[in-house]
């Protein structure tokens, strides 16, 4: 169930974007990346999830390699994208069961129905999508990576721009994932991976320049 990175390297033009990076997360651990915006999160969160491909290293996730086995890695990993492209127009289930059937995942309402009660959706399940705060709509988004039960979560900035009450639930929901699933996910702010992870990766630049256990990076701080 880990994802194991290795020299992995992504180059645009002249720019590499993630430059030789390496590193492991593992089951039951809550993996921080953080970074400055343009760092290469996305990009690397992007190659584990099959969205693009690197140009140099290797990355496997629970034993299956990103550049060879897409279909398997896909049902592994549940992505939440940075900018989550959410059908406004769509009310919450009929977005899910959208989803779930794209998916193909079988009887999509019961899992549905676990997966409103798991993320506190609760009334706001009724609503349109585009009637949601940003706090709910990031509970859509987990819902909707959470679907096929992957064992292996990937979350882009899922707690950016959320307001202090929502903030606080949402990291609740990611620390209680993270007991089960290898969960990693990006942020640029330190205290976020104060709140949330065992580990952290620190990126700038495309470079790996920290790979930690959260109480060393709290002790240099
Ligand atoms: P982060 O998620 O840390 O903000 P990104 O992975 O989005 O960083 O971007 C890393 C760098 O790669 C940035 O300088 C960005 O402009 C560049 N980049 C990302 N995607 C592309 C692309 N498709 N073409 C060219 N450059 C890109
Ligand atoms: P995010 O905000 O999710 O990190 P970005 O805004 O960096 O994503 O990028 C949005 C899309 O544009 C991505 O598909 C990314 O690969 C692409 N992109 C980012 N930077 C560049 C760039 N400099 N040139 C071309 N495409 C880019």
């Amino acid at each position: 169930m880990s994802v194991i990175v290795k020299n992995l390297t992504k180059i645009y033009g002249n720019q590499r974007a993630v430059d030789d990076i390496s590193f492991t997360a593992k089951p039951g651990q809550i993996l921080g990346f953080l970074g400055p915006n343009g760092a290469g999160k996305t990009t690397t969160m992007k190659i584990l999830t099959c969205y693009l491909s690197q140009s140099e290293g290797t990355a496997t996730v629970c034993g299956h390699d990103v550049a060879k086995d897409s279909l398997e890695v896909r049902r592994q990993v549940g992505y939440l994208p940075e900018h989550n492209p959410l059908y406004k127009d769509m009310y919450v289930r009929e977005y899910l069961r959208f989803a779930a059937s794209a998916n193909k995942i079988g009887q999509p309402g019961k899992r549905i129905g676990e997966l409103v009660e798991m993320t506190g959706l609760g009334r706001e399940a009724h609503k349109q999508i585009g009637a949601l705060s940003k706090g709910y709509r990031q509970r859509v988004g987990l819902a909707q990576a959470m679907l096929h039960d992957p064992k292996v979560l990937i979350l882009d900035e899922p707690t950016s721009g959320l307001d202090p009450n929502q903030l606080a639930e949402i990291r609740a929901l990611i620390k209680e994932l993270g007991k089960e699933k290898t969960v990693i996910f990006s942020t640029h702010i330190m205290q976020e991976v104060q709140a949330l992870c065992d580990r952290v990766i620190i990126i700038d630049r495309g470079r790996l320049v920290a790979d930690d256990p959260i109480e060393t990076l709290k002790r240099r701080l």
